[in-house]
């Protein structure tokens, strides 16, 4: 591995190496902006390059289609950072790019949505393999491969200098080749990168309410920023209705319903861990004190389905979000499976004119297969359904277009009769 180096580019020794030649379908995919050349796609050929080197991608007639870093473990074999031949990746480009992403959201964020969102969203602000996330004075960077490493000072660099933060931790997410996503949970917290040690736990704001994170914790800091769209819809609706909360965490959503003027909220998460910090976000919101509407309960989120189903206990407004990983009875969680099992137990529990939301992340599922499991669960429960809005990334999450991967959330709402 190239140490970092503020003074060099990292380009020009590696361009005499050989530049890594793909197909013409390959390189029409990079060249309309898909930002990964995947191992796959080179053939058997194993380049003679380091991890972290500077390559060029040619296509099969030599023409040069981009350049980018190179990564000798994961499935990505290249990220690409410029198509550009005559833009070098070198410490003012990173800089010029960390200032452009500012200017975005300076452009495209709502007033008023508060001071945790996603600074930097990887290719989608020509950085692919790096995010950045702010938490009210404090800065978290994931870097998703080690290949990034001579990176990261021009990064921290450029960050300290324009967003003024009073730390920057690092978070690393590497993934080696067939490594499945329970590896992340073997994590470690992040580490201070600049500046001065966070708070373990301290406060930031998302559209007028207050939420606690601790930007170290590997998992997550106790706010996902790219499901906002999500809790503002969830807020427009909750008014009135009794809500559950399935897969709740922190119970970002219960706490934008019961501030809507939800009836009662019922949360409910597998960690007890998640619940005190739910707790403590109805408390910081002044939610706490109003009576005993909010319940956070622990354990498994299929169970208490059926569980409220034999009690007859009803709802008005279902939230559905569960993890891509997760041990759900004893197995592994298979999205579109058991998504639907899991949507058919909600319309089990659904009183006349409720709302569902089915939400999710996983690639693995898509917003067709999502689509589909939603019309599979209405008909094992013999419910007439309709999706009346759908929401996905807010603007702090641009994805890069020839990426379509990149839009990566889905957001469902479903009206069920
Ligand atoms: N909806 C959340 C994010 C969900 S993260 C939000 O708005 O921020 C996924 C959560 O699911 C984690 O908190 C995890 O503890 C929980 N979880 C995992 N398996 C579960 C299960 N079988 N039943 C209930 N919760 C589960």
């Amino acid at each position: 591995m190239r140490a970092p180096n503020a003074k060099t580019s990292l380009n020009e020794p590696q361009i005499r190496r050989g530049a890594i030649r793909v197909t013409p379908e390959v390189a029409s995919h990079l060249r309309a902006g898909h930002p990964y050349l995947f191992r796959d796609a080179l053939g058997g050929k194993a380049p003679h390059h380091n991890s972290g080197d500077t390559v060029e991608v040619v296509d099969s007639s030599g023409e040069f289609v981009g350049r980018g870093i190179y990564d000798g473990e994961g499935v990505v074999a290249v990220r690409l950072y410029t198509c550009d031949p005559n833009e070098l990746i070198d410490a003012a480009e990173i800089r010029r790019r960390v200032e452009s992403a500012a200017r975005l959201r300076d452009r495209f964020r709502p007033q008023g949505e508060g001071n945790a969102y996603r600074l930097i969203h990887g290719e989608g602000d020509g950085l692919p393999g790096v995010t950045v996330d702010r938490y009210g004075d404090y800065l978290v960077a994931h870097l998703f491969s080690a290949s990034l490493e001579p990176l990261r000072d021009w990064l921290y660099d450029a960050l300290a200098d324009l967003n003024h933060p009073k730390g920057i931790y690092e978070q690393r997410r590497y993934r080696s080749l067939g490594a499945t996503g329970g590896s992340e949970s073997t994590r470690g917290p992040a580490t201070l990168e600049r500046g001065e040690a966070a708070p373990i736990e301290f406060e930031v704001s998302e559209n007028g309410l207050r939420f606690v994170v601790d930007v170290t914790a590997p998992l997550g800091t106790g706010l996902f920023a790219d499901l906002r769209e999500g809790r503002k819809l969830v807020s427009e609706v909750a008014g009135g209705r009794r809500l559950l909360n399935l897969f709740s965490y922190t119970a970002a959503f219960s706490v934008y319903a019961a501030k809507a003027g939800a009836l009662e909220t019922v949360s409910v998460d597998l960690a007890p861990r998640a619940q005190l910090r739910a707790r403590r976000n109805f408390e910081l919101n002044g939610l706490i004190a109003e009576g005993g509407a909010h319940e956070f309960l622990v354990g498994d989120a299929l169970k208490f389905l059926y569980r409220f189903a034999d009690r007859k206990r009803q709802f008005d407004l279902v939230v559905i979000d569960p993890p891509s990983f997760s041990q759900m009875r004893g197995k592994v969680f298979s999205a579109a499976k058991d998504y639907r099992e899991l949507v058919t137990a909600a319309f089990g529990v659904c009183a006349p004119g409720a709302l569902v939301a089915c939400a999710s992340n996983m690639l693995k599922l898509s917003a067709d297969d999502l689509d589909r499991a939603i019309g599979e669960a209405a008909y094992a429960a013999a419910k007439r359904v309709r999706i009346v809005e759908r929401r996905g990334l807010p603007a702090d999450f641009p994805v890069a277009p020839g990426y379509v991967e990149g839009h990566y959330l889905k957001f469902f709402l479903c009206a069920v009769e």
